[in-house]
């Protein structure tokens, strides 16, 4: 059944966010003869618009008003809805962005929205998505009985498709932001260097078993040997509890939520709480000195041993391999 999809996408610094290509990418093999649109709010949103025809988009609303570049929620919603004519489907990332908005938007509309959405498929014409429950537990579908059906989605749970080269598209200007009820004091940016962990392919995480701070460097060293444009570092919430790592690289149920190709799990319990935040990765290595610890039912390959003794030779063959 054709429908019509809005991507309500993000920029950063002026380009495409990745999450957005996929949404994109994925909006294109579900609208079955519809169209697929995307929302692009704050400065660079028009230049942004050519890439988003190249990764799906059919037409994209813009305004280029540095009034959205901080997100506010009365701002976007109100864009945002101006966009929705005769649209079946919202996606957004479930990101800062899509956490606040989406519940927003489905409350405005009178309908529902689905949070953290792993996966969005077409279920004999009705829309199905699927998100993870019970900590990562169990996963659990969902369908719509209202329209628009508004869904967040992780970063990486879908491909972008391959750029269509030169593509191009309807553009249609929204309205610039506006007056707004919440007034925006101050921002501080988190704590974090290098590749954000929602967007690494290969994630390295440390836990309570490191003993200090200093053990994360090893996990830093492992992920330079992986390369510093594929690999970043993240932490179970008791390191972070214990300021060994920064909160912003925390992973789990009240950290980042990551999906990368491969994550590696060091000196971490695997409680359920922190699973919920890595379990959509494609492949789990677990490397901890307890053979019972928790972690290896998740993991495709496990090492027992002291990471001490298991990192020094972990970083040469990755170096060696790369
Ligand atoms: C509401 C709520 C929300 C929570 N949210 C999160 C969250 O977002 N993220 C999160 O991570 N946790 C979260 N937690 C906490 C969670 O329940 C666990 O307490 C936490 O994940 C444990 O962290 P850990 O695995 O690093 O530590 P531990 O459970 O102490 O595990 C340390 C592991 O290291 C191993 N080890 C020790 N020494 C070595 C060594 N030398 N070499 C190799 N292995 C070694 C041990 O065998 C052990 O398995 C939450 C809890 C609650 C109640």
């Amino acid at each position: 059944m054709a429908r019509n999809i809005l991507v309500v996408g993000e920029l950063v610094e002026g380009a495409l966010s990745p999450t957005t290509a996929e949404l994109l990418g994925q909006s294109t093999r579900l609208v079955d003869g519809g169209s697929v649109a995307v929302a692009l709010l704050g400065s660079g949103a028009s230049g942004a618009a050519s890439a988003a025809f190249e990764a799906g988009a059919d037409k994209a609303f813009t305004n280029d008003d540095a009034g959205y570049d901080q997100y506010n929620s009365d701002q976007w919603v109100n864009a945002v809805e101006a966009a929705l004519d005769g649209v079946d489907a919202v996606l957004v990332a479930q990101s800062s962005v899509g956490r606040d908005m989406a519940p927003r938007l489905a409350a405005r509309q009178n309908t529902a929205a689905a949070m953290d959405c792993i996966n969005v498929t077409d279920d004999g014409g009705t829309l199905k998505v699927t998100r993870p429950a019970y900590g990562g537990n169990a996963l659990a579908e969902y369908s719509f009985a209202a329209s628009p059906a508004v869904a967040t989605v992780r970063a990486k749970a879908f491909e972008a498709i391959e750029a269509r080269g030169g593509a191009s598209g309807e553009t249609v200007e929204l309205p610039a932001a506006g007056e707004s009820r919440t007034t925006i004091q101050g921002r501080e940016l988190a704590e974090a260097t290098g590749l954000s962990i929602t967007e690494a392919p290969v994630v390295v995480s440390g836990g309570r078993g490191l003993g200090s701070e200093e053990g994360f460097q090893q996990l830093e060293a492992l992920a330079t040997a992986f390369g510093t444009s594929r690999a970043a570092v993240g932490a179970s919430r008791a390191a972070c509890d214990l300021g060994w790592y920064p909160v912003s690289q925390q992973v789990g149920l009240t950290g980042k939520v990551v999906t990368p190709d491969l994550y590696v799990a060091v000196a971490i319990s695997g409680a359920s709480q922190h699973m919920a935040g890595c379990s959509g990765a494609k492949m789990i290595i677990a490397i901890n000195k307890d053979p019972d610890a928790n972690i290896f039912q998740n993991s495709k390959y496990g090492i027992v041993g002291d990471y001490k003794a298991v990192l020094p030779a972990l970083i040469e063959a990755v170096k060696a391999a790369s």
